[in-house]
């Protein structure tokens, strides 16, 4: 079973990922975007770690993800800071107060938070976003947490050839095609980070 100290690591894997690949995720937005994902992701999953890792930290899985989501909200400007942390919240109030959860519950609250992205964003799969990378991690989280960071990365890896219809890439109409959707990117390092703590 999964308790509030193992969401309380995958977030602060998620950070150190995060800053390991933040020059990459600000070249990927420089292509596409306006060249701030991996400066904004890094700011947001600092201060997640800030307030779930340091000092009393929140008692269950599910208040763990409700208080990172919050924080990506008010800490992040761009739009992926509002997305991924509906995400986080969404998939958080889904656990409840549980103090342990199981991998199923895991999946169940994310596939839920998905939902949450897509609603706000008014996106979908094949929209070359964050999506593209979520969708297929949360669902071959039914097979293993390594299954699901190689879906996710795959998941980034199949936004290349999209043309962008979400967000500022969309901007750019066919000239989004041939460059990977920086969120996507992001997104597969989430589930990446969520195998490496579960190992
Ligand atoms: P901004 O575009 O405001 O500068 P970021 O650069 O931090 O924000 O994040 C950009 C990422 O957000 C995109 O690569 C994409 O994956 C994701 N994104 C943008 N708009 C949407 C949307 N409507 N639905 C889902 N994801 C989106
Ligand atoms: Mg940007
Ligand atoms: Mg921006």
């Amino acid at each position: 079973a999964l308790d509030a100290a193992f969401f309380v690591r995958w977030m602060t894997a998620a950070a150190t990922v995060i800053d390991r690949e933040a020059t990459r995720l600000t070249e990927l937005d420089s292509a596409i975007g306006d060249a701030d994902h991996g400066t904004n992701m890094q700011r947001g999953f600092a201060a997640v770690v800030k307030t779930v890792a340091e000092g009393e930290p929140p008692a269950t899985p599910g208040a763990v993800l409700v208080a990172a989501g919050r924080q990506l909200i008010s800490s992040v400007g761009g739009a992926s800071g509002p997305l991924y942390g509906t995400l986080l919240r969404r998939a958080g109030k889904a656990l409840g107060e549980a103090a342990e959860v199981s991998p199923e519950e895991l999946r169940a609250a994310l596939d839920a938070g998905v939902a949450a992205v897509g609603q706000l964003g008014g996106s979908a799969p094949g929209d070359k976003t964050m999506l593209d990378a979520l969708v297929p991690g949360v669902a071959a989280l039914t097979t293993s947490f390594d299954a699901a960071a190689e879906a996710a990365g795959e998941g980034a890896s199949a936004t290349v050839p999209m043309q962008a219809r979400k967000g500022r890439a969309s901007y750019l109409g066919a000239r989004s095609i041939g460059h990977q959707d920086p969120g996507a990117t992001s997104s597969a390092l989430l589930f990446a980070a969520l195998a490496e703590v579960a190992k």
